[in-house]
């Protein structure tokens, strides 16, 4: 199936108050533009300099997501255009990001990514350093950030029943957070593999590369 009809499919399928993010890192300018031309117009990268190269020859009305761990140093890159950054598990990382913002005199979108999965090896923090983070008043100080939501990345498994779970666990969080912070709307849950059971589950903004875009030569 091309791109074109995959995205028009998506689009026809989620649920109105779902946000599709069309993960198009690795892949060239020209499937992006594909894409763009089908009517996508949320794109999702993990890396910063690639993020920035598909930026300045891209149309300007594209909405960028950053998906992926974030390296302190590299925020200044994005500062100017990123929409929304999905991976912020600490207060310094945080601190970064509207010090750069400030910079643009913007204010920048953030999630915090929270831990649902049992491998060691995905980020995030737990719902108490969640909490933490979003009583403090250092916090609080930071103008040029929004926290907007919530972020988490299920277990690489083909267990579904640990996936739904995980899910579940994230909304469960989200739904403990929101109070102590109206401004919370977003969970961003489900790749190609599980963004039903995300939806499901809760989800309002699913991360889907693979199946729009065809398989990834390297991460
Ligand atoms: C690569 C990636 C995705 C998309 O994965 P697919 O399985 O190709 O849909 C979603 N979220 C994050 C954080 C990613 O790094």
């Amino acid at each position: 199936m091309s791109i074109a009809s995959k995205i028009q499919e998506l689009q026809n399928d989620l649920p109105k108050n779902v946000t599709l993010v069309a993960v198009s890192k690795t892949k060239p300018v020209n499937a992006l533009e594909e894409a763009y031309n089908a009517g996508q117009r949320v794109f999702g990268e993990n890396k910063i300099q690639e993020m920035v190269e598909k930026w300045e020859v891209l149309p300007k009305d594209i909405s960028w997501h950053m998906i992926g761990h974030v390296q302190r140093n590299k925020v200044k890159y994005m500062a100017e255009f990123v929409d929304l950054i999905h991976g912020v598990d600490n207060f310094k990382l945080l601190k970064e990001i509207n010090k750069q913002a400030q910079k643009h005199n913007r204010v920048i979108n953030c999630l915090l990514q929270i831990k649902i999965a049992e491998e060691d090896s995905k980020f995030g923090m737990s719902a108490e350093e969640a909490t933490a983070l979003l009583a403090s008043e250092e916090f609080k100080q930071l103008e040029n950030i929004a926290i907007v939501g919530v972020m988490g990345m299920a277990t690489f498994t083909n267990d579904m029943t640990q996936v739904r779970q995980e899910f579940k666990n994230l909304k469960t969080t989200f739904n403990q957070l929101q109070p102590m912070h109206a401004a919370l709307e977003i969970i961003s849950m489900g790749m190609s593999g599980d963004y039903e059971l995300a939806i499901e589950e809760g989800s309002t903004m699913v991360r889907i590369g693979s199946s729009i875009f065809g398989a990834r030569n390297h991460l």
